[in-house]
């Protein structure tokens, strides 16, 4: 408990920190391009941005020049202090330095709440609420950096004028700054969008549009191996199979409730004529699966015998998101879901629920993602935004949390984070540099079973209503295969590298050979391809590392005679190394094969 409250306030303290840098910047600013005007710079993750209106752009000189002014601030040592202003004449002052955004501001405080200040010295000052630190002096100079500009809409309207925003970042000391610039350029290294190009993933074509991937042949053959890995998971704990449309009636989605409360992130209306779209009648992108794998257990009465009821499909829905959000795999607008639902009697609920946990627990093993939190994901009470009545979400929340309870899986709260139909548990997942990424996610539903009249036959022969559980362990396949490009930092275990072997021979009279070699370990199951190129022995091993092959066999002279391969991999394996006899090497790999 007390090492929480000596944390938050290390964090509020450096909040305290970046901010100030960010009024540290506006001032230098100021100092050097007077006709810049100010908006507003709050703290951010890991660092601070300030917003400002100038006809020119800032170049990376600039953002030199400016560094090099805050220093100078830094050093002069002056005291931040904040002061109460009487609106009438502060509003005047802003009208006589010309400054709109700092004048929208003002306006925009409620009438008779303080209006408060804050000066840098004697001259120079920011409308704004604090906290800040008291003096520049208390900033170290060598512990902040200026990042980059890039543009941001005034209040992040696209109708408001476009300003630019200074990115920079603020430690305590120069050891953090050091370790953060580290930091952030391994991101760079790690980043999906780079290795998912380099090495031929997936691309996005403008003629497509945003957020819309196209996997290649080699992202094709990783999604597929992720998708049989875990449908094998599924089968052998009873899940049934199904495949169903991309589009449904609007109809559809107004019985499940997504038309009223989750339109703005659907595709629009395809409707037939205006009459149609007037009235809304036509067909729709499905945003979700649920209502498509509720039409397939309702197609039947069923009995309490079948329940539960486990109906998976990877399946592919879209979402209208923002251009401007999207990047990458993590943030895109069609989307495979390792989708099911399970149809449960409420009885059922419980032990269920704890099964899926545990296969979710199952897939982030074997994908070797340590490194996670459960996040019980609540309603909330004071939002509109949800379906039915408190007493069911008392429900669905009590059977969430007994089940982390009782599974012992560290845990917190994330309150306003349900989904509108039910509470979910999410699975957090830390990255190796500490950034954070919602994977899995179940989710306890009371309301679809209502909406939709869902019913079983008990066992005394009574109408129930069953629950719903939603659940996807990776949440989706394109954010997963972009989280563990940044990983594993391209370099996926052998079982799940699209290309597993590289036959490598030593100059093109040992093509036949490789060639050979190649087909006996295709019959293997292995993904295995021969470089045919006249390219020399070096180059062909850099070309090999470049794309992150797990294992290069090279094949010589020697190893013709002797029925051999030469083995390098490139994550170890006690005794899967030098001169093999091919038979050795095959029994060696089998097992590296599975997950
Ligand atoms: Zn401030
Ligand atoms: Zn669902």
């Amino acid at each position: 408990m007390d090492a929480d409250i000596l944390q938050t306030t290390a964090l509020e303290q450096l909040e305290r920190l970046r901010h100030t840098t960010s009024h540290v910047m506006a001032m230098a600013v100021q100092r050097l391009y007077p006709e810049a005007k100010v908006t507003i710079g709050p703290s951010i993750k890991d660092g601070f941005y300030y917003d400002f209106d100038r006809p020119q752009p800032f170049t990376p000189e600039d953002l030199k020049a400016i560094k090099k002014e805050m220093i100078r601030i830094v050093n002069q040592k002056l005291p931040v202090r904040q002061e109460v202003r009487d609106r009438a004449e502060l509003q005047r002052e802003i009208e006589k330095l010309g400054e709109p955004y700092k004048l929208e501001l003002l306006q925009a405080i409620p009438a008779g709440e303080d209006v408060t200040v804050y000066y840098l010295g004697e001259q120079w000052w920011d409308l704004c609420a604090g906290p800040h630190l008291s003096n520049t002096s208390e900033l170290n100079p060598k512990a902040f950096d200026l990042l980059s500009v890039a543009a941001a809409y005034w209040r992040g309207n696209e109708k408001n004028p476009m300003l630019q925003r200074i990115y920079g970042t603020a430690w305590e000391t120069p050891e953090q700054l050091q370790e953060y610039l580290r930091r952030r350029e391994e991101a760079k290294n790690r980043d999906h969008r780079k290795l998912g190009k380099e090495l031929g993933l997936f691309i996005f074509s403008d003629e497509v549009g945003p957020g819309l991937p196209l996997w290649t042949p080699k992202g094709t053959v990783l999604r597929s191996v992720l998708q049989d890995f875990l449908q094998k998971e599924q089968l052998k704990r009873g899940y049934l199979p199904v495949v169903t449309p991309h589009i449904a009636r609007v109809d559809l989605f107004k019985t499940s409730g997504h038309w009223q409360k989750y339109q703005e992130d659907m595709f629009p209306l395809m409707a037939e004529d205006e009459a149609s779209r007037l009235s809304e009648q036509g067909f729709v992108m499905k945003p979700m699966n649920c209502p498509f794998h509720i039409q397939i257990y309702k197609s039947e009465l069923r009995s309490y015998r079948e329940l539960p009821m486990r109906l998976a499909e990877f399946g592919t829905v879209y979402r209208y998101e923002q251009s401007g959000q999207l990047g990458g795999l993590t943030r895109v607008r069609g989307f495979t879901v390792d989708d099911a639902h399970l149809f449960v009697t409420p009885e059922q609920l419980d032990d269920e629920f704890k099964k899926v946990v545990d296969l979710i627990l199952v897939v982030f093993e074997k994908l070797q993602l340590s490194d996670f939190k459960a996040r019980l994901s609540f309603r909330d009470p004071a939002s509109d935004k949800y379906l039915g009545a408190p007493e069911a979400w008392a429900k669905a929340e009590g059977a969430i949390r007994r089940a982390v309870e009782q599974l012992a899986m560290p845990y917190f709260e994330g309150i306003g984070e349900a989904a509108f139909y039910g509470p979910k548990l999410d699975f957090i997942f830390r990255d190796v540099l500490g950034r954070e990424w919602q994977l899995g996610t179940v989710q306890v539903d009371y309301q679809l079973p209502e909406r939709f009249d869902l019913e079983f036959v008990g066992e005394d022969g009574t109408r129930q209503r069953p629950v719903m559980i939603h659940r996807a362990p990776f949440g989706s396949l394109e954010r997963l295969v972009g989280i563990l490009i940044e990983q594993y930092a391209g370099d996926f275990p052998l079982w799940l590298a699209p290309i597993q072997a590289r036959l490598i021979p030593v100059t093109d009279q040992f093509n036949g050979y490789a060639q050979s070699v190649a087909e006996k370990l295709l019959d293997l199951g292995l993904r295995v391809e021969v470089d045919h190129s006249s390219e020399r022995l070096n180059k062909k091993i850099r070309t090999a590392e470049k794309d992150k092959i797990p294992c290069m066999l090279v094949v010589g002279e020697k190893e013709v005679a002797e029925q051999l391969v030469n083995v390098r991999l490139r994550q170890e394996v006690e005794g899967l190394s030098g001169s093999l006899p091919l038979v050795d090497f095959m029994a060696q790999i089998k097992p590296l094969m599975a997950p």
